[in-house]
């Protein structure tokens, strides 16, 4: 039996002032699935995926994760924090701490694990970032990859049930991006529901269980990859899909 979707948005509309940022966005995310969202700079990806773990409010419609109301204003926002991990371009860990400070620091203040198996977790996260070795290393000792890697294990410390990245290699070096996406691939495959706003096609195409692309604030068209990048309907994505292929 097919399981309930674990994210939905249902004619989300977000404003900011007199623009409209999205437009009756609709959309289902089962768990376990990997999406992608694709799309000119400007068209809302970013203030998407910032609605769906509350840190950006909406106008109307709803948004769903695993049950709870993301726009309830009695929403325990501690609960959905800890559902939702959130990765950024800017990684922002605490510079003067380690890795596995890093990594360990949400759990214990904002969950108050003990320190031991904490720290432990983050010494298993760490090694799955492929970072065994490096749990004394300050950021400023580490590439930007790297730094990003501690970020993701660091989101994962809080074990979410959904991880929404946003461009989180568009700021790496080009050598770095393959270390970082092949992470994330990793944690596809372990089943983790990923959102991921992204400019890397190719890993798109390869990862993605369903692409949308969006343009000014509206799904334009979704669909599996091969349909999307092959043949994708809508001219807008055509002329988007031949200017970053
Ligand atoms: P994308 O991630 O696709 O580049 P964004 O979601 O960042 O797009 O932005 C969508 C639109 O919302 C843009 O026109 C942007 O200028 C506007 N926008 C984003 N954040 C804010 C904000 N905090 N205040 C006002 N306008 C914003
Ligand atoms: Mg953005």
């Amino acid at each position: 039996m097919e399981s309930a979707p674990l994210i939905v948005l249902d004619a989300v509309c977000k404003d900011y002032g007199a623009l409209r940022v999205l437009s009756d966005i609709s959309l289902n995310i089962r768990r376990g699935e990997v999406v992608c969202i694709i799309g000119p700079s400007g068209s809302g990806k970013s203030t998407l995926i910032r609605c769906i773990n509350g840190l950006n409010s909406i106008q109307s419609g709803s948004i769903k994760v695993g049950g709870l109301e993301v726009n309830d204003e009695k929403l325990d926002k501690l609960a959905l924090r800890k559902r939702v991990g959130i990765v950024f371009q800017q990684y922002n860990l605490f510079p003067h701490k380690t890795a596995l400070q890093n990594v360990a620091m949400a759990p214990r203040i904002v969950l108050r694990e003990k320190k031991g198996v904490v720290e432990a977790r983050a010494r298993e996260l760490l090694a799955k970032v492929g970072l065994a070795g490096k749990e004394d290393a300050y950021p400023l000792e580490l590439s930007g990859g790297q730094q990003q890697r501690v970020a993701i294990a660091r989101s994962l410390a809080m074990r979410p049930e959904v991880m929404l990245f946003d461009e989180v290699t568009a700021a790496l070096d080009p050598e770095m991006v393959k270390e970082v996406l092949s992470t994330i691939k990793d944690l596809a495959k372990d089943g983790m529901t990923c959102v991921l706003v992204t400019h890397e096609m190719n890993f798109a195409r390869e990862v993605a269980d369903h692409v949308y692309f969006m343009d000014k604030g509206v799904i334009v068209e979704h669909g599996p990859p091969d349909q999307m990048f092959v043949e994708a309907k809508d001219a807008r994505t055509r002329r988007f899909l031949s200017q970053v292929l």
